[in-house]
């Protein structure tokens, strides 16, 4: 790829506040234009929707939306840095938009409160270039997946629990497996939530920093996409593993295409 002079739509402090990603060659300023001009739905303003979140609106993704319908409890502030104490009993998507906000003003940052369920997901992902899944739940990481699936849109989707983590991109209408073909069926011991295993909070920093840069690649058509691997990372041991993912012509979700 050849350097792009900053497009001339840009102001001063655009250039300013974007330089260390425009003197990327492989980005430039037609890359940043390209950021700025996309939008990413976030799945969840958890631990992994924390830096997710915060990680693409310091990069300029011109449209953010994010879906919680939690509130801030004092037990997430451990790990959720998107919050800050006073947020206590908040609405998570409100007081994410606002921190959010205060990064990066240019931004248009929608707050879904709502659960996402399959009867609201179609609507809400077809509005949205890309999709990237911080959910803490089996059955909603599945209805995301099944939508995306639907919708043919891109769906970076990360996991966490105890000291390790997981993350994988999925792309089934270019030719990739979805989230169901790699898990067929959730078994009640895999379903444990952070409230019940527990979670070391700086891991869902490493998994969602990770899947912020998969999201940036993604948009950006860059390196080797995460489509047909899963990363897992294991703090304990400090090791990274990825092992390949083949579509399933059974799958449910996306087989017999
Ligand atoms: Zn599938």
């Amino acid at each position: 790829m050849t350097d792009h002079p900053p497009a001339l739509a840009f102001s001063q402090d655009d250039i300013l506040r974007y330089s260390r990603h425009i003197l990327l060659p492989e980005i430039g300023g037609t890359g940043q234009e390209k950021l700025l001009d996309t939008s990413v739905l976030i799945i969840g303003a958890g631990g992994l929707g924390s830096p997710i979140a915060l990680y693409l609106a310091a990069a300029g993704i011109g449209r953010i939306g994010i879906v919680d319908h939690d509130h801030v409890e004092l037990s997430n502030l451990q790990r959720q840095i998107l919050f800050e104490t006073r947020d206590v009993g908040r609405p998570k998507a409100t007081a994410a938009t606002e921190r959010l906000h205060a990064l990066n003003p240019a931004l248009t940052l929608e707050p879904h409160l709502l659960k996402a369920t399959p009867d609201n997901l179609d609507t809400l992902i077809r509005s949205y270039d890309i999709v990237c899944d911080g959910s803490d739940n089996f059955s909603t990481r599945y209805a995301v997946s099944d939508a995306c699936v639907r919708q043919k849109r891109t769906l970076v989707s990360g996991a966490v629990q105890r000291f390790e983590g997981q993350l994988s991109t999925f792309r089934p209408h270019r030719g990739g497996p979805c989230y169901r073909c790699l898990f067929p069926d959730a078994t009640p011991e895999d379903a444990a939530s952070c409230a019940t295993a527990g979670i070391l909070g700086a891991v869902t920093g490493v998994i969602g920093t990770l899947a912020a840069t998969e999201i940036l690649k993604e948009l950006l058509d860059l390196g080797e996409s995460l489509s047909g691997r899963v990363l897992t990372w294991d703090a304990l041991s400090t090791a990274f593993r990825s092992f390949t993912l083949t579509p399933d012509p059974t799958c449910p979700s996306c087989g017999h295409r």
